[in-house]
């Protein structure tokens, strides 16, 4: 019996490392060695190549997923920015502003970039650096890079230069080959630089004589104004405004441009009474969820933040939360969700309830995470509602329902 045990316990253990380890890949290894002849080509040293490849074997499954993987639906504009600006997303930029306002002065100062839009970025991409501190999602760069070159034939050639791009920032000894890490796309450290980025962008602001923007949110918050800067951001400019429009002007304007004062013509306002400060400057109108929710007069500074994420939504969730981590208030006009959102209590209190009915086990924070909606998704689908997993009143009602 003790035996059988062993021999079970022993074939257990070898199905098991089986299954998690890595093996090594011929085609990929061959791959390397190929592409290890380009780089040196290219001027990369051999110990350069050979140091940031060491022990890299086999492509990143993990990888290879990600860039596989198709959302099944968009999420809806507000979904995006509810996600992202949140009251602890607020909080959290407020006390960073405070306690980091001596160098976000001098990087204002320098580059002429809002410390509350370099603020919002940080947030959007690595959580005010929250993501790296954790290191979750975090890997090695050249092994997430060479599975896409290798694996995924969309992505090979882009894949290939922000190689030959990463090969090049070991080589100026600004990281390590060690410290070369990022997410599955390859972006880096604090503000999620492509290597490319990097090499076009990145500055030493603290003054330590290396690029870090892994390990120094100086470095990473000045490359991103640096970033910014170069493309073009207006020194002073806001990135656009809320706006009210006349009665009945339905989605026909909507991505119509014009002069400020074009607009003023023909009735838009913006919210509150606030006066625009350049009646010259061009502006586009956005209506991101259609004549019923927000409005929108965008200027040249959104069309700057495209360029750090070509997504109208990223540069639009840049620019209002930068507003609130300046101080201003919530969207005059709410987007129409058609439903309320929680508050950070009633979402505690919902995990709360969601665990007491045994569909969450995790952290009572407030937070609607990945695991929290998972479970509001079972609840809900348990209950035949519509799973949505939505922190909204609708769901709380429901779950006090039970
Ligand atoms: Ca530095």
């Amino acid at each position: 019996m003790r035996r059988t045990f062993t021999i079970l316990a022993a074939a257990v253990a070898l199905a098991v490392a089986a299954a998690t380890q890595a093996f090594a890949d011929a085609g990929f290894l061959s791959w390397i060695g190929r592409f290890r002849g380009e780089a040196l080509k290219a001027g990369i040293a051999a110990r350069t190549f050979d140091a940031v490849f060491a022990g890299i074997d086999a492509p990143d499954p993990e990888v290879i997923e990600a860039a596989n993987f198709q959302p099944e639906f968009t999420a809806k504009v507000w979904e995006y920015m509810d996600s992202r600006i949140t009251e602890s997303v607020v909080r959290t930029g407020m006390e960073l502003k405070a306690r980091h306002a001596a160098w976000l002065a001098a990087i204002e100062k320098r580059y002429g970039v809002d410390r509350h839009i370099l603020l919002a970025i940080w947030s959007m991409e690595s959580s005010y650096g929250e993501a790296l501190a954790t290191g979750k999602g975090i890997r090695r760069v050249a092994r997430s890079l060479a599975t896409l070159a290798y694996a995924n034939p969309p992505r090979a050639k882009f894949a290939r230069t922000q190689l030959l791009a990463a090969l090049r920032i070991v080589e100026s000894g600004d990281v390590s080959a060690a410290g070369l890490t990022g997410s599955w796309a390859g972006a880096m450290g604090h503000t999620q630089f492509i290597p490319t980025s990097y090499l076009a962008f990145a500055v030493d602001f603290d003054g330590d004589g290396r690029r870090d923007i892994w390990t120094s949110p100086q470095d990473a918050i000045a490359s991103a104004a640096n970033l910014l800067r170069k493309n073009g951001w207006v020194s002073g400019h806001a990135w656009g405004y809320e706006v009210s429009l006349p009665a009945g002007t339905g989605g026909a304007l909507a991505d119509v441009s014009d002069t400020i004062s074009g607009w003023e013509k023909r009735g838009v306002r913006r919210v509150r009474g606030a006066s625009f400060p350049r009646p010259g400057d061009k502006a586009t109108l956005k209506l991101p969820a259609g004549p019923g929710g927000p409005a929108f007069l965008v200027a040249r500074n959104f069309s700057v933040l495209k360029r750090y994420n070509n997504a109208e939504k990223y540069a639009l969730a840049v620019g209002l939360l930068a507003d609130r981590l300046a101080g201003g208030p919530a969207l005059a006009r709410d987007w129409p969700r058609g439903y309320v959102l929680l508050s950070e209590e009633e979402r505690m209190e919902a995990q709360r309830l969601l665990a007491r009915q045994g569909f969450y086990d995790g952290e009572i924070d407030g937070k609607f995470g990945p695991g929290t909606r998972k479970a509001a998704i079972a609840f809900q689908t348990s209950a035949g509602l519509t799973a949505d997993g939505y922190p909204s009143k609708t769901l709380l009602d429901s779950l006090k329902a039970r």
